[in-house]
């Protein structure tokens, strides 16, 4: 499964097909993508590779917060990154083939969810974090 950003600099392979699909709607996904929040995969650091691009990789943390992100310099995707020690964290958007085996399944912070936003009624509500 290969992933890419919207000018193609940054590319990444999958070596397995991930299939629930966590949507973070915390304020600060919702005002780094701009919308409602982001929807990520999560693998093993073993299952993932990049590919080509990491000199356009930017990295930015949010002072105060364990929340952060990496992007593409040159076109903004949103990029994989750490998740915690063990795992990544994939933009399920940037993800270019093999989506069908992907399901909604977790709804995280919302708490924190946009008023015009509709959640899907199939996948679990955590009030925060996966914990919660
Ligand atoms: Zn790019
Ligand atoms: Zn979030």
């Amino acid at each position: 499964m290969k992933g890419e950003c919207n000018c193609g600099a940054i590319r990444y392979h999958l070596k397995i097909s991930p299939s629930d699909v966590y949507m973070c709607h915390c304020s600060i996904c919702r005002k780094s993508t701009g919308s409602g929040g982001i929807a990520v995969v999560i693998v093993e650091n073993e299952h993932f590779q990049w590919l080509s691009g990491q000199d356009v990789l930017r990295h930015w943390r949010k002072p105060g917060h364990d929340w952060h992100s990496y992007f593409c310099s040159v076109c903004g995707s949103a990029m994989p990154g750490e998740n915690d020690d063990d795992r990544m964290y994939i933009p399920v958007g940037t993800l270019v083939d093999e989506v069908e085996s992907l399901r909604l399944r977790h709804h995280l912070f919302v708490d924190s969810k946009a008023g015009w936003e509709p959640l899907s009624e199939s996948a679990i509500q955590h009030k925060a974090g996966f914990e919660s």
